[in-house]
Parts: structure tokens; sequence; C-alpha cells
């Protein structure tokens, strides 16, 4: 039997530290997310920050596009501490990002990194001088940059430069395949002339968006194969639901795996008045799935099937699901190492008993034809069958007993089994 399997090593990346989080070299993948939010609105973007924090967000990203929104994000930063939210915070610039960095030095020592879209920082000879107000303004707040590349904004004077020279070279590629160079060639001359003006590789992460889930895998390859600076994924316009969801998973799962990626963001559009925060759970659950990281405890439940007697079986895997999710921001303090439980709710008798043993603690259901009792398994052992029009509540009480029980009083599972 072969013992491959898993992902590529880790892509070598130099480490950048953003605030109090370090993206790339060996540090985990981390998840970020971006409020919707109008920034110049304090008190919805404090709010919004602080549930996308909560929810797991560890870098958050706001929007500073005037003079509004520049001057609010001292006091945004200043409100989130008061409440104990200390969430690195990124300002995302387009176009006038070199004027109001300069004109707002309170909202540029508040963030903890600054996003510069190199294909709108300015056009022709402005766009040097722009760039390089930006690059003087990090150096002298000693702040990390992401030169972030999309390609719905893409340099065009460097698109149209490289499309010519396609079409004079003796072996012309697709234009598609032009499109993608002229993304990994803006990140990549912009990365290299930010070094010049003195910028450290400890202090620059590249991103390189496209909308297009394989497109998205070329152009991160090949970005990974030819620099070493610490790397954002994200599928931009990833879209609705599940599509955004798909989408983003295939294409960030793929360079994972490939060892690509040192922090995430899922770019799912919301339904109006939507959840924000979903975008955080579906950052944490694509590298907790993939292995690569542990954020909240997973519940295993079966898909279910003419087997399932009633609606008992999808309700308590829901409900278990939901309440871990909901106590999860309190668990965190109370419970170290509680991300790492595993939780099993199966509808019958066919897989149920063994998938409960895998698991820490774990449920069988009745299924059709079935004595209407429900072994529950801990540890791998049967402890108890429960029966009754309680066997819901009675479970959800036997999982937070066993959290109590293994997780309270700051006992690690690591020092539980070593003690
Ligand atoms: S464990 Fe039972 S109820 Fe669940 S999918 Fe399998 S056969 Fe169906």
């Amino acid at each position: 039997m072969s013992d491959a399997g898993g992902p590529a090593p880790r892509r070598v990346s130099v480490p950048v530290r953003v605030g109090s989080v370090t993206v790339g070299g060996d540090a985990p993948v981390v998840v970020q997310s971006m409020t919707n939010t109008d920034t110049a609105d304090v008190d919805s973007t404090v709010a919004q920050v602080s549930s996308l924090a909560r929810a797991g967000s560890e870098i958050v990203r706001i929007t500073v596009d005037r003079d509004e929104a520049a001057a609010a994000v001292p006091k945004i930063r200043e409100r989130l501490e008061r409440i104990g939210v200390f969430v690195p915070l990124i300002g995302d610039f387009h176009y006038i990002g070199h004027k109001l960095l300069a004109d707002h030095p309170a909202c540029a020592e508040a963030l903890a990194k600054y996003r510069i879209n190199p294909g709108n920082v300015g056009f022709r000879d402005k766009r040097d001088t722009q760039f390089s107000q930006i690059i003087d303004i990090a150096l002298k707040h000693d702040k990390p940059v992401r030169i972030g590349v999309n390609w719905g904004s893409l340099d065009q004077e460097l698109l149209t430069r490289l499309m010519d020279e396609n079409a004079e070279s003796e072996r012309p590629v697709s234009a598609a395949a032009v499109m993608r160079e002229a993304i990994i060639r803006s990140g990549l001359l912009s990365a290299e002339r930010a070094e010049e003006l003195g910028m450290g590789r400890d202090k620059i992460i590249l991103s390189a968006k496209v909308s297009q889930v394989q497109d998205l895998i070329s152009v991160y390859s090949e970005l990974g194969r030819r620099c070493d600076y610490a790397l954002h994924l994200g599928l931009t316009e990833a879209g609705m639901g599940s599509k955004g969801i798909v989408a983003s998973s295939a294409s960030m799962g793929i360079l994972l795996q490939q060892g690509i990626g040192d922090t995430i963001r899922v770019s799912l559009t919301p339904k109006p008045g939507g959840d924000r925060t979903r975008e955080v759970q579906v950052a944490q659950e694509l590298l907790q799935t993939m292995g690569f990281r542990s954020f909240v405890p997973v519940v295993a439940a079966c898909p279910g099937c003419g087997r399932t007697t009633s609606t008992v079986f999808q309700e308590l895997a829901s409900d278990i699901e939901e309440n871990i999710r909901l106590s999860m921001p309190e668990w965190r303090e109370k419970y170290p190492g509680v991300e790492a439980l595993q939780v099993a709710v199966m509808g019958c008798i066919v897989n149920g008993p063994g998938e409960s043993k895998h698991a820490d603690i774990g449920i069988s259901l009745p299924g059709t034809g079935e004595t209407p009792a429900a072994p529950v398994f801990v540890d791998g052992k049967k402890v108890a069958t429960l029966r009754g029009p309680t066997i819901a509540d009675d479970f959800k009480q036997m999982v937070a007993d066993y959290i109590e029980q293994r997780f309270g009083q700051g006992v690690t599972p690591a020092m539980k089994s070593a003690s």
C-alpha cells in the first residue's frame, strides 16, 4: 500500500507581518474577508468588522474611497479596540490612494496594510509617481502592501504592449494566454518597482484575481513558480450562493493542494441583507475539510435516504451544527482545542455505529423498521442508548457535557493525553 497522499509541500514564500498576523512563510493559511458597508459610516463598519472578526476572519479589508472614509478609519480602529476587537484592518485603495493616505496620516497609521491595484493607481506618467507616493507612505509608517491585480481593471498599457508583441511573434499564443501573462506581469513588475523604492520582500503580498476557475489556477501556478512573495488567493466575482462557493472552493482547493496560497478570501455576493460572515465560514470550511486548519468542530452527518424514518435526524444534525456555530466565539476562549472536536449524527444502523465510533461523540438514530433506540458512542465506545421523544435534547446535553469535560478548565487535548 502506498503512503503517498496529502497536499504538495507548501511553496516557499517570504513571511509578511500584517499587524499581529503573519501571512506566508510557515504561518497557517490566513482567512480574510471584506466589508460591504460605507466606511464613512463608522457604526455600520464597526459592527460588520466586529462580526466578521468574531466569525473568525483574521484580517478584514475595508474600502477607503474618499476623504470621509479615510477620516473614519482611525475612529473605526479605536472603536473596535474599545470593544476588544483587534483584527488588522486593510485599506482598499483605488485611483486616489496616494492622496488619501497623504492627506490622512492617522488613517495611514491605523491601517495594518494598504492594498494597491496597479491597474488603476494612475495613468501614464502619473502612474509611477502615484505608485511611488503610496510606497513612500507605507515605508514611512512601516506598513506592508498588497499589490492586487484584478483582471477587470488590468493595466491596459501593459496589455496592449503584450498583445502587440504577441502579434509580431513567430509563435503567437491565444489572446487569453496574453491576458494571463499581462495579469502576472503587472503584479511582478509592480512588486519589483516597490522593491526598487526600498520596500522589503517581507512587506509585499501579491494577488492576481480573475473570475474563471481555470484561469485562476493557471495564473497562480505560474505566479507561484516565478516569485517567492506571499500570495493572497481569491476568485473575483465568484458569484452568489452555491455557484460562488463551488467556484471558489474548486479553484482555491486545487491551488492549496499544490502548496500555493498564504491567505484566502472567498468573494461571495450576499443576497440583499444577507449575512456577510458566510464568506468567512466558507473559507474556514475549505481549509478545514482539506485538512489544513481546524476552526470549528466538525459535524459528520450521513445524507439520509429511504431508511431515514423521520426529520429528527436532519433536525438534530442541523441543530448541533447551528449550536456549534453560535457557541464558537465563546467556546474558543473557554474550551481551548474544541475546534478539533468531531461529532457524528447518523440516520440508521447501516453506517451509523461505524461512523459514530470514529467521531469523538456520535449518535446512530433508528432507521425504518429498527428498534426506536439511538446508541451514543464516546471516544469509540458505546456509552448510552437514548430512547423516546427527548433523544435530540439528551444528545445535545451529552455533547455539551463532553466538551466541558474534555476541553474545560483550559485543558487542551495535548495536555490531557500527556497527563
Ligand atoms: S447511514 Fe442509513 S440513513 Fe444514513 S444514508 Fe446510510 S443507509 Fe441511509
